[in-house]
């Protein structure tokens, strides 16, 4: 446990023997550090400790924490109400935030559904595609393809296109419905496909899509699913292939989001258009939960003229307005923040500072892209261990499997990232 003076040592077995984190065990929890407070990109644990985050309270927190014009969205906004249920009624917090959101994503989507997480917007795009194929007469479509290593949230649905052995599909497989799988690209970001090399694609679409509503990916990067970053060929020619097949294409960019890559959004690096996208994480700043599911006209109309009349999904808490003014807010902030050069100038550093680890006896692959670097070991990280080693070096930063890898807010400063990989290097070589 980490020792502090002040937090209560009560608190903290009661959050070990009671409460389940992420991915843990109750009946052998990993240590989990009280943190206090938040600013700029310092997390202030209760021993008045600060740690330079590393990442971005996952993908999330892209203008850092505390941010002035959040707080006072924030405040503005519940001043007028917090919540009010979106069926029969609309705000002008959901409004604008749906105008902007369409302004500002690939062309063509022009329809937005409102989510309260990422899992259910995937859950929502899932079940939008299902509608579409049955109003037209194709409810023999009701699999989904998608990508090996893949993660797409934790919910039935979502849970049933990740990765099938990091998802554990064999513990749910009566429970879970089978979709079809095709191997991860070979090719990282950087690298061209052959064209002979996508022929396998077009085999297993004609072999199989008769019987598919849509593919569903995260576009370029895979993120919780294994930090690999493939070619844009790749998801061109998924694109081509889905229209030649008659299957909509669901882009899952609730971690790419919003300037994470290089550009906005992770399918401009490919120049295509999904028919549905999910948002979600980087989308009120890590203030509060929200995600989007944005759909073209096409396949909003399509649903609309279906059996059901409507799209089958409503959620409680669908529009909350709070959360939307912060999201207007936050998109205000990053669209006049000057990301672009922001971002490119963390992914020159991560190169710089991280890339020479390659030829670590213990590292396997070194990524960046964007502001996203990635170093991928040979053998499993100690998570545990990391993480104390990490907090004794100030900062933040929370491995999974073999995989160390930073996403640090966009304001980060220079010197603020050095101190991260340099932990990073120090870790790996002590
Ligand atoms: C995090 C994530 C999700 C799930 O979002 P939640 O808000 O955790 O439900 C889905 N897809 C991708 C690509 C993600 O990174």
């Amino acid at each position: 446990m980490p020792q502090n003076s002040d937090f209560n040592q009560a608190l903290l077995d009661f959050d070990k023997n009671h409460i389940w984190h992420p991915y843990t065990s109750l009946t052998n929890p990993l240590p989990t550090y009280p943190v206090a407070s938040a600013k700029g990109v310092r997390l202030k644990l209760a021993d008045g400790k600060k740690l330079i985050d590393g990442m971005s309270s996952w993908w999330t927190a892209i203008h850092g924490y505390n941010v002035p014009e959040l707080n006072t969205a924030a405040e503005v906004q519940m001043k007028k109400m917090a919540h009010v249920m979106f069926g029969g009624i609309t705000h002008e917090p959901a409004i604008k935030l749906c105008q902007k959101l369409v302004e500002i994503t690939p062309a063509g989507l022009d329809k937005v559904f409102l989510a309260d997480s990422g899992s259910v917007s995937v859950e929502v795009a899932m079940k939008m595609a299902i509608q579409y194929q049955h109003s037209k007469g194709k409810s023999q479509r009701h699999k989904f393809m998608t990508i090996k290593g893949g993660y797409h949230g934790d919910t039935t649905g979502a849970m049933s296109v990740c990765d099938p052995e990091g998802g554990m599909h064999h513990l749910f497989s009566k429970f879970l419905p089978e979709h079809l799988f095709i191997d991860r690209p070979i090719k990282q970001f950087h690298e061209q496909y052959e064209s002979e090399e996508l022929s396998r694609l077009e085999q297993f679409f004609r072999l199989n899509s008769d019987k598919c509503a849509a593919f569903i990916l995260e576009p370029i990067v895979q993120g919780a699913g294994g930090m690999w970053f493939y070619s844009p060929d790749f998801l061109k020619k998924i694109r081509q292939l889905c229209n030649e097949n008659d299957m909509l294409l669901i882009a899952d960019e609730i971690a790419t989001g919003f300037g994470r890559t290089g550009k906005l959004f992770a399918c401009e690096h490919a120049e295509i258009s999904p028919d549905i996208m999910c948002l979600g994480k980087a989308l009120t700043g890590g203030y509060m939960t929200l995600a989007a599911t944005l759909c073209t006209k096409e396949v909003a109309d399509v649903v609309s003229d279906g059996e059901a009349g409507v799209f089958m999904h409503g959620p409680t808490f669908m529009g909350n307005p709070l959360a939307c003014a912060i999201a207007n807010k936050s998109l205000e902030l990053l669209l006049h923040s000057n990301w672009q050069n922001r971002v490119a100038k963390i992914e020159r550093q991560l190169k710089n500072e991280l890339v020479p680890m390659a030829v670590a006896l213990s590292v396997k692959d070194v990524r960046v892209l964007g502001a996203i670097g990635v170093i991928e070991m040979k053998d499993p990280v100690d998570v545990s261990k990391a993480q104390k080693f990490f907090v004794e070096h100030g900062v933040w930063i929370r491995p999974f499997r073999n995989l160390i890898y930073v996403m640090p807010p966009y304001v980060i400063s220079e010197d603020d990232l050095r101190i991260l990989t340099t932990a990073m290097v120090e870790f790996i070589n002590p």
